[in-house]
């Protein structure tokens, strides 16, 4: 009897997740006899699940908050980018026992801006990139592993942005928040990793007519789908990329080590999200 893979999100709460739906279009579009399943599952709960899953038939899982730091502790072996950014989201259950945690959203991030933007060139290109949290931290490793030769570092809290500057070397530098908007009109690339601009938040509170044709503006935020940056940047003549491809992106390294195919990232996969 052959054995149903299974994977699953865990998260505290985890109902909002996209990516059951994600990996369920993608089980059904390949014909693959899997299941993928989201998993609300307390902090303290957390290593006697990730002990019990494979004997469960689960291949391995992604995490989100607030297990994503957690789980380095939990592991037997951590990917190198996983290392870098202090967090992990996607686990994969070893034969002899135990887990890989990897983390995939620097390489969602930097496949997304790829495919979206294939005109530009991260090698020695100047970025601007807003916010320092657990998203900023991917995208910063994928910034410097492409080349990027410097970006500059916008936050809020400029303490948070102090600590990943100095945590990710000398291409990384600290700006305070008031300096982003005259930042904004130097640099070849945008990033927003702040949650600004989401549907229910505020929008980003910067002077935006910095912005030109020629840069590249992108935003992790993805609900709504053209954010008021996108917007903004959109209409300044820059070319925009949106967030959804980076969600796409991050989760097709997990569904390929669990279900044994690498998934189409494409529009038939974001409609399925969508939907
Ligand atoms: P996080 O660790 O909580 O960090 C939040 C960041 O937003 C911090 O830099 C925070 O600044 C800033 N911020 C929040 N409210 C602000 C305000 N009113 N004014 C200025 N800055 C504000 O969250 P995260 O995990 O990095 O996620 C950030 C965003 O990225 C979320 O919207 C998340 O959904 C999105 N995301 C998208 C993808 C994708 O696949 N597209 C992947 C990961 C994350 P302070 O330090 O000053 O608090």
């Amino acid at each position: 009897m052959s054995v149903i893979p299974l994977a699953g999100v865990l998260g505290h709460p985890v109902a909002h997740s996209l990516s059951p739906r994600l990996h369920g279009h993608w089980l059904a579009r390949y014909a693959i006899p899997g299941h993928y399943v989201p998993l609300d599952v307390a902090p303290g709960d957390l290593a006697a699940v990730l002990a019990a899953m494979p004997r469960m038939g689960f291949r391995g899982c992604n995490v989100t908050i607030p297990h994503k730091q957690a789980v380095l502790a939990l592991a037997a072996q951590t990917t190198e980018r996983a290392r870098r950014i202090g967090a992990a989201n996607t686990l994969t259950f070893l034969p002899g026992g135990g887990f890989v945690a990897d983390n995939t959203d620097g390489y969602g991030f930097a496949a997304n801006l790829v495919r979206g933007a294939p005109a530009f060139r991260a090698f020695n290109a100047r970025a601007l990139v807003l916010g320092a949290g657990g998203a900023a931290r991917a995208v910063l490793d994928a910034l410097i592993e492409a080349g990027v030769a410097r970006i500059a570092l916008a936050n809020r809290t400029r303490a948070r942005a102090d600590d990943l500057a100095a945590a990710f070397g000398p291409r990384v530098t600290a700006t305070d928040w008031d300096e982003a908007g005259d930042r904004l009109a130097k640099a070849d690339l945008v990033v927003n990793t702040t949650a600004l601009g989401m549907t229910g938040q505020p929008p980003l509170n910067l002077p935006l007519d910095g912005l030109h044709a020629g840069q590249t503006v992108t935003d992790l935020v993805y609900a709504p789908l053209e954010t008021p940056l996108l917007a903004a940047a959109r209409a300044a003549g820059a070319t925009v990329v949106d967030g959804l491809g980076m969600l796409l992106d991050q989760a097709a390294p997990g569904f390929e080590a669990w279900f044994g195919r690498r998934p189409e990232v494409d529009d038939a996969a974001r409609a399925a999200v969508l939907a």
